[in-house]
């Protein structure tokens, strides 16, 4: 699996650093407000898991799934809901956990779709950034890491499925996609 990897862009190590100091942010940020941390699926499962863990305030989970890329590297702006939450987010504080933020234009749907049904607050948080990429007005209020564009792979991210149990962020070799 590892051969298609040119680069480990963020070792295991880093990740863990920017994920334990986020949950000590958010911890100070939301003390008392009880947040509901929406994960997107899937591409932010490990990411959800590893923050929520280390945050130490009374939080809720759920979980959404859009579409986003299929097999190809491009984004196609197109954005369905695939699966939608459980919890109603009327008065609630939510975080919506992303893995990564590349044009933008999944997340300004979704923000959007989350806005209409008036949750008190709505804040972004992403583990990745790759702000040369954006199409949408959109920035994170929370984000561990930016990135140059690569398509990068590991930590929940995947090509065609693959890769997202590294541990670690790589970039995938072009060759592996093209
Ligand atoms: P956007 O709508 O911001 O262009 O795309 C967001 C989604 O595209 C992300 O949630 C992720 O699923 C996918 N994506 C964007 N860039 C990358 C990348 O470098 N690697 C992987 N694996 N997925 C990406």
């Amino acid at each position: 699996m590892e051969k298609n990897i040119g680069e480990i862009l963020i070792t295991r190590e880093e990740i863990a650093a920017k994920v334990a100091e986020l949950a000590r942010l958010l911890d100070e940020e939301y003390a008392g407000k009880n947040p509901l941390m929406i994960c997107v699926l899937k591409g932010a499962l490990m990411f959800m898991a590893d923050l929520t863990r280390a945050m130490k305030i009374p939080l809720e989970l759920d979980f959404m799934a859009v579409s986003s890329y299929g097999v190809s590297t491009r984004s196609s702006g197109v954005v369905r809901i695939l699966k939608d939450l459980e919890t109603g987010i009327e008065g609630r504080h939510v975080v919506i956990v992303e893995d990564i933020i590349d044009t933008g234009l999944t997340l300004k749907y979704l923000v959007q779709n989350l806005q209409s049904r008036r949750p008190a607050s709505l804040k972004i948080c992403t583990l990745l950034d790759k702000p040369s990429r954006r199409q949408a007005d959109l920035q994170p209020d929370y984000c561990c890491f930016e990135i140059p564009d690569k398509f990068v792979v590991g930590y929940g991210l995947d090509y065609a499925e693959e890769y997202r149990n590294l541990p670690f962020i790589g970039v995938l070799k072009p060759e592996a996609y093209q």
